[in-house]
């Protein structure tokens, strides 16, 4: 990696819709967000977790998995 080859590239903040501010490099400046690691039910794991059995639970039903 040779400097000075992305000159855009700083430091910049993004700003989620839920309140929380990201600092991070980018190219884009001062970012908005409607959706963060701390808000996305992926990373809070917790409607994702009900999604996600949800979806399973078809699956194994269409193939006929059986779940314990
Ligand atoms: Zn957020």
């Amino acid at each position: 990696m040779k400097e000075g080859i992305h000159p855009n590239y700083e430091q910049t903040t993004i700003r989620c819709a839920c309140g929380e501010i990201i600092e991070t490099g980018s190219t884009k400046k001062d970012v908005k967000v409607e959706i963060c690691s701390k808000c996305h039910p992926f990373f809070t794991g917790k409607q994702k977790l009900v999604d996600t059995s949800g979806r399973v639970d078809k699956f194994n039903r269409k193939f006929g998995i059986v779940q314990k």
